[in-house]
């Protein structure tokens, strides 16, 4: 990787073209793409709700931590999500760039639908949040219901973990599901 980053630098060609990706026309472009809604259901505009967040802004509260990141998955922000995870998240070995990458993708692959948040919480540094994400791939429903940890380090809301329920053994009417409910249906597993 680094040898094809120096390779890169004494090939002017190459060089152009990365000088290109960050025109104004190519910023532009990616502005364009972005949505107008916000993908976290929130009613509000991308850019008064989740969108200053992917710029550096701050969540308040483990809630608005979760919904920017359901956001950054539909909007392609893979250096949000793995720069919003806890230092203890498992993901934070893998080496930053692929994981980056990886994440970016999840969109190409997955349709994130709908996120619905049914519980959110949080004590001192501690913060919990229960939500339904609806997400179909490649016509298949992958949905599922989440109890995700957080945690405040240096003052920023991170993720730490979650458990999951998949669709499948969820009720029909999931979004009904209270914190108990979820935690008997988990212990099942
Ligand atoms: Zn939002």
């Amino acid at each position: 990787m680094l040898g094809r980053l120096a390779a890169r630098r004494d090939d002017p060609g190459a060089a152009r073209a990365g000088a290109r990706d960050g025109s104004a026309w190519a910023i532009k472009r990616r502005v364009a793409a972005l949505p107008r809604e916000c993908p976290c259901g929130s009613s509000q505009r991308y850019r008064a709700c989740c969108g200053p967040l992917h710029d550096g802004a701050r969540a308040e509260t483990p809630e608005a931590l979760m919904r920017s990141r359901w956001s950054a998955f539909a909007v392609g922000r893979g250096d949000y999500l793995f720069d919003t995870l806890a230092s203890t998240h498992p993901d934070r070995a893998a080496p930053r760039d692929a994981a980056v990458r990886e994440l970016s993708r999840a969109r190409e692959r997955q349709r994130f639908l709908r996120l619905t948040v049914l519980h959110a919480g949080a004590a001192g540094d501690e913060g919990e949040v229960l939500f339904v994400a609806r997400i179909f791939e490649k016509g298949v429903d992958r949905s599922f219901a989440e109890l995700s940890r957080f945690t405040r380090e240096d003052g920023a809301w991170r993720y730490a973990s979650g458990v999951l329920v998949p669709g499948e053994r969820l009720p029909a009417d999931a979004t009904a599901l209270g914190r108990d409910d979820f935690l008997a249906l988990a212990s099942e597993a």
